[in-house]
C-alpha cells in the first residue's frame, strides 16, 4: 500500500497541502528557458518561478559557485560571523548605491523587516509617539503571505478568515501620488509600494508616479520602501523598476532573484540612518546571510554588474512587446509591458487565464493565470527570441481555438 500511494504522489501531489493549485505538469528537470517533466516532455518556461529564476534553470556560474561553497560550509547562524557575508552585503550594497544590508530568506521576510525598520525608524528618528505609527500601501498590492502582510492586502483569497488583522496601514489607489501625500499624517512612517505590481498583473504605474512619491517622502519626512522582489534585479531592463524614473527608495526590498534559482535569499538595503535603527537582538535569522546563500547571492550581484542581463530583458522585452500587440484584438484585449515582463488580459471569449494556461502547457509553454483573465509572462533573461517568437505564435494558436 505504501509503495502504491508513493507511486499515485508522483504527479498527483497526494500528500502536498491544497494552498496553490498548480497546473498539471511534473517536473523533473530544467535547463536555461527550458523545464522537463517526468515523462520527458519539454516546455518553454515563461514564468521563471515568479522571477526567481531570471538567470535561468541552472546557471552554471550560480551552480558551479553552490558546488564550491556547499564542499566549505553551508550554515553557522548568525551567532558567528562567515568570509561569504561581508562580501555579499558589500556587493549588494554597492549595487544599490546604499550601506548596509540586513539578510533574510523569503520575500515576506523582506517586507516584514522593512515594516519593521520602517516602524523602528518612526519612533527613534522621527519621533512617532509609541504604538502610532502608520505606513501607506497600495490598492491592488502582493508583498507575501504572513499575517501582517495580508492585513493590508485588498485580495479576499489572500485575506478573509485570517484575521485578526495588524493595524497602522492606510491602502490608497495605486498610482495616484496624490492620494499618497493626502493620506500621509505626522504618524507616517512610510509608504510602502511595488513599482511595477507584479502580482496584480503587471500593472505599470503612470510615468512620473515614482518620481512624485519620492519627492513626497522627502518633503514629508517619510520613507519611501520599494518592494522590488519581483519587479527588481534585471526583469524590466534596468537593475531596479525604479530606475525607470531614475528614482532611489530609502530601502530597497530584494528576493527571489537574489537566490540564482537555487536557494532562498532575500535582503533589505539602505543606508545606515534607517536601516542602522536596529540593533543587535532585535531582529534576525537563522538562515538569514548563510554562507551558501551569501556566496549565491553575490555571484548573482557581480552577473548583475555586467549590465548583460538587464539588457537581454531590454532588447527581448521590446520584442515580445511588438509580438504580444499584434495579439490585441485577436483574443487579448490589453498587454502591459516592462522590460522582459508582461501581463497579457484575455478575451474573456477565448477563455479564462487559467484554460489559456492548461492549453498553451499542451502545447509546451508554461505560463501562468493570474486574477482570473490576465497571464504574466516573466521568461528567464536567457531565452533567445527565437525561443519567444516560437512561444507566441503557440499563444496565437491557442486563442484561435
Ligand atoms: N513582494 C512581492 C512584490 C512579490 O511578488 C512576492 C512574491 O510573489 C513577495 C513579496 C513575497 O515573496 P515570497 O513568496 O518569497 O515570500
Amino acid at each position: 500500500l505504501r509503495q502504491a500511494q508513493g507511486s499515485a504522489a508522483v504527479g498527483t501531489e497526494v500528500h502536498v497541502a491544497s494552498n496553490y493549485s498548480p497546473l498539471p505538469v511534473t517536473v523533473a528537470s530544467g535547463e536555461g528557458a527550458w523545464l522537463t517533466d517526468v515523462e520527458g516532455k519539454r516546455y518553454l518556461d515563461l514564468l521563471a518561478a515568479y522571477s526567481a529564476v531570471n538567470f535561468g534553470h541552472r546557471h552554471p556560474d550560480l551552480v558551479a559557485t553552490a558546488k564550491a561553497q556547499l564542499d566549505r560550509v553551508t550554515l553557522v547562524s548568525r551567532a558567528f560571523m562567515s568570509d561569504r557575508l561581508e562580501p555579499f552585503a558589500d556587493a549588494l550594497a554597492r549595487l544599490c548605491g546604499k550601506e548596509i544590508v540586513l539578510p533574510m530568506n523569503t520575500g515576506a521576510e523582506a517586507v516584514e523587516t522593512g515594516i519593521k525598520v520602517a516602524r523602528a525608524w518612526g519612533y527613534r528618528v522621527k519621533g512617532i509617539a509609541p504604538g502610532k505609527a502608520r505606513i501607506v500601501v497600495a490598492a491592488g498590492n502582493f508583498h507575501g503571505r504572513t499575517t501582517t502582510i495580508v492585513s493590508f492586502s485588498d485580495d479576499e483569497s489572500a485575506r478573509d478568515d485570517f484575521g485578526p488583522y495588524t493595524p497602522g496601514f492606510d491602502a490608497v489607489p495605486f498610482g495616484d501620488a496624490d492620494a499618497v501625500a493626502a493620506a500621509i499624517t505626522d504618524d507616517t512612517a512610510a509608504v510602502l509600494v511595488e513599482p511595477i505590481q507584479g502580482e496584480a498583473g503587471v500593472i505599470i504605474p503612470p510615468e512620473g508616479y515614482l518620481a512624485r512619491v519620492r519627492e513626497i517622502c522627502t518633503e514629508k519626512n517619510v520613507l519611501f520602501i520599494a518592494d522590488e522582489i519581483q519587479a527588481g534585479l534585471g526583469r524590466v531592463g534596468e537593475t531596479f523598476a525604479c530606475d525607470r524614473e531614475g528614482v532611489v527608495p530609502d530601502l530597497y526590498l530584494l528576493g527571489k532573484a537574489l537566490g540564482g534559482g537555487i536557494l532562498p535569499v532575500s535582503a533589505v538595503v539602505g543606508d545606515r540612518d534607517v536601516l542602522g535603527v536596529i540593533r543587535p537582538g532585535e531582529h534576525g535569522s537563522t538562515f538569514g546571510g548563510n554562507p551558501l546563500a551569501a556566496a549565491v547571492g553575490l555571484r548573482v550581484v557581480e552577473m548583475l554588474e555586467t549590465g548583460e542581463f538587464q539588457e537581454r530583458a531590454r532588447t527581448l522585452g521590446a520584442h515580445l512587446d511588438e509580438g504580444l500587440q499584434k495579439l490585441i484584438g485577436n483574443g487579448v484585449t490589453a498587454v502591459r509591458v516592462a522590460g522582459l515582463w508582461a501581463g497579457v488580459d484575455i478575451d474573456p471569449a477565448r477563455g479564462t487565464g487559467r484554460e489559456i494556461s492548461e492549453k498553451l502547457m499542451d502545447r509546451g509553454v508554461l505560463v501562468k493565470d493570474t486574477h482570473g483573465q490576465t497571464i504574466r509572462i516573466a521568461p528567464p533573461l536567457v531565452i533567445r527570441s527565437t525561443e519567444i517568437d516560437w512561444a507566441l505564435e503557440q499563444l496565437r494558436l491557442v486563442l484561435e481555438g
